[in-house]
C-alpha cells in the first residue's frame, strides 16, 4: 500500500491555491524574471526561501514540483533539471573534484558511463571502478583512500539486478563517500533510497514522473539541505534548469503516479508471469517472479515494481528480430514510463565484446508494458512469438 503522504505530497503538497486567485492548479509561470519596485527589494531575495527574481535561478512553478518530490523521496529538497543526465552530471560535478575515484555499477545507464569515461576521465582525471554490484564485497574491494562517490541503480534497466542499498549505504559512511542512485525503475512509489542511507536520488521525470511521454527532465534529491542548496547554485551556474511548461507537465504527471504505477506493476505481472511459460522464450527477467536471482532482496527494499521488464528469445538473431517487428500493440522504441508499450532488441547490434563485459547474449528484449489493458498486450505477444518458426 502506497503511503498516504505520498498520495498527498502527489496531490496537494507544494500548492497554494491563495496565491493564485483559488485556482484549483497552478498556473505555468512563463516569465524569465520578476521586477520590484526597489533596490532594495531586489537585493533582499533569498531563493532558498522561495523568492524569485530571475528564471534560471528558480521559478514558481518549478518550486512546486520541487516541494513534491523532495516529500515524496523524504529529502529535504529537490532540484530539477532540464533531463535526467543534467541532473546526474550536476550530482557527480558537486560530488567529485579533478583525480577523484568513482565506483559505478557495471549495468549502469550507457550514457552515464559514456560521460564518465569520454568526458569526466579524459577532460578532468577522474578514475572509475565498474563493479558487478551484486556483492557488498565488490564495492569494498574497489574503494581507495580517493573514491568520493558510489553511483548505483537498482533494479537496473536491462536484466532488473538488485543492488543491496543499506549494505552499500553502510560501507559507503565508514568511508566519507557519497552514494548516489537512479531510482527511475520503481520511481518513489515502490522505493525510498533515502530512507536506506543513500544520500542523492536522482530520477529523470522523461519516465515516470511525467508519465505520459511528453517531456524531459530531471531530479536530484537529499535529505542534505546545504548539499542541495550547493546543488541549487551549481544549476544556476551551468542553466541546466527545466522549462516552466516541463514543469507544470511534470505535476500534472505526478497526480497519476500511484495509480500508474500500481497498474503498470499488475500488468507486467502477468506479462512477465505469461512470457514465463512460454517455449520460445528461454527467460524472463522481472524482479517481481519468484524466479528471480534476487528476489528475497527486491522484496525486502522495494514495495513494488514497474511495468518494464526484459526477455530472452530462442532462437538466432532472426527470430528476434521477427519477435520485435510482429508486435503491433509495441512500439519500437528507446524510452518508457509512459503510457504507452514498447519494445526494443537491446542488445541486438552489440559487439562480442560488449556482450562478454556483461555475460550477456543478442537475444534480450526489453519490453514496457504500458497502459493499454493486460489481455490486449498478451494477446499481441502471443502472436509475435506465434510468427517465428
Ligand atoms: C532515460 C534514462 C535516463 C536519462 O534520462 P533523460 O531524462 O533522458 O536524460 C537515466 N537513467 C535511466 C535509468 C533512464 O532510463
Amino acid at each position: 500500500m502506497t503511503d498516504n503522504k505520498d498520495l498527498l505530497a502527489i496531490t496537494h503538497i507544494g500548492e497554494d491555491p491563495k496565491k493564485y486567485m483559488n485556482a484549483v492548479t497552478p498556473p505555468i509561470f512563463m516569465n524569465s524574471l520578476h521586477v520590484f519596485d526597489t533596490v532594495d527589494e531586489y537585493f533582499a531575495v533569498d531563493i532558498f526561501k522561495d523568492e524569485y527574481y530571475y528564471g534560471r535561478a528558480s521559478n514558481p512553478t518549478v518550486t512546486i514540483l520541487e516541494k513534491k518530490l523532495a516529500a515524496l523521496e523524504h529529502g529535504s529538497r529537490a532540484v530539477v533539471f532540464s533531463a535526467g543526465m543534467a541532473a546526474c552530471a550536476a550530482a557527480i560535478l558537486a560530488v567529485c573534484k579533478a583525480g577523484s575515484h568513482v565506483i559505478c555499477i557495471r549495468e549502469s545507464y550507457g550514457p552515464v558511463q559514456h560521460l564518465l569515461d569520454e568526458f569526466l576521465c579524459r577532460k578532468y582525471n577522474i578514475e572509475v571502478t565498474y563493479v558487478e554490484g551484486k556483492s557488498l564485497k565488490d564495492f569494498e574491494e574497489a574503494i581507495r583512500p580517493e573514491t568520493d562517490m558510489i553511483i548505483l541503480e537498482s533494479p537496473t534497466t536491462l536484466v532488473f539486478s538488485v543492488i543491496d542499498l543499506e549494505g552499500v549505504a553502510q560501507l559507503a559512511k565508514k568511508h566519507g563517500i557519497k552514494t548516489y542512485i537512479d531510482n527511475t525503475y520503481c520511481s518513489p512509489i515502490f522505493q525510498k533510497p533515502l530512507d536506506m542511507g543513500i544520500d542523492i536520488v536522482m530520477h529523470t521525470m522523461t519516465k515516470y514522473i511525467g508519465g505520459h511521454s511528453d517531456l524531459i527532465g530531471g531530479v536530484l534529491i537529499s535529505k542534505d539541505e546545504e548539499f542541495m542548496r550547493n546543488i541549487m547554485v551549481q544549476r544556476d551556474w551551468f542553466g541546466g534548469v527545466i522549462g516552466p511548461m516541463e514543469a507544470w507537465l511534470a505535476i500534472r504527471g505526478l497526480r497519476t503516479l500511484d495509480v500508474r504505477m500500481q497498474r503498470h506493476h499488475e500488468t507486467a505481472m502477468e506479462v512477465a508471469k505469461y512470457l514465463e511459460k512460454q517455449p520460445k522464450i528461454r527467460c524472463v527477467h522481472y524482479t517481481g517472479l519468484p524466479s528471480h536471482p534476487q528476489y528475497e532482496l527486491a522484496r525486502k527494499q522495494q514495495k513494488g515494481e514497474s511495468g518494464l521488464l526484459s526477455v530472452e528469445v530462442e532462437g538466432d538473431l532472426k527470430d528476434v528480430a521477427t519477435f520485435v517487428d510482429s508486435l503491433k500493440l509495441f512500439g519500437k522504441g528507446a524510452s518508457w514510463g509512459g503510457f504507452e508499450s514498447l519494445a526494443i532488441a537491446y542488445t541486438y547490434n552489440w559487439s562480442d565484446e560488449d556482450l562478454a563485459t556483461h555475460g550477456w547474449n543478442r537475444n534480450i528484449v526489453r519490453l514496457h508494458c504500458g497502459l493499454e489493458g493486460t489481455q490486449n498486450l498478451i494477446d499481441d505477444l502471443k502472436q509475435a512469438l506465434d510468427k517465428i518458426n
